[in-house]
């Protein structure tokens, strides 16, 4: 609707740069002005870190503020 392009991950592989594996995806809770909610992340398996976009940052942090803002 807002005509932005996502980028989309899906074929592409990501590594973790650390420990060379692929990241899995992973549902993980996130807490956020005083709200939380899940979403799925990839995470490296080997040592725990979750990759989370921008978009992904932008995205969700907006919806909660809106989520807010609506009440
Ligand atoms: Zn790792």
């Amino acid at each position: 609707m807002s005509g932005q392009e996502k980028t989309i991950i899906k074929n592409e592989e990501w590594m973790c740069a650390k420990c060379g594996v692929s990241l899995v995806p992973k549902n993980t809770i996130f807490a956020y002005m005083g709200m939380t909610f899940s979403h799925e992340v990839l995470r490296c398996p080997s040592c725990g870190m979750a990759f989370i976009s921008k978009e992904l940052a932008d995205g969700k942090m907006a919806e909660v503020e809106q989520l807010m803002e609506d009440k």
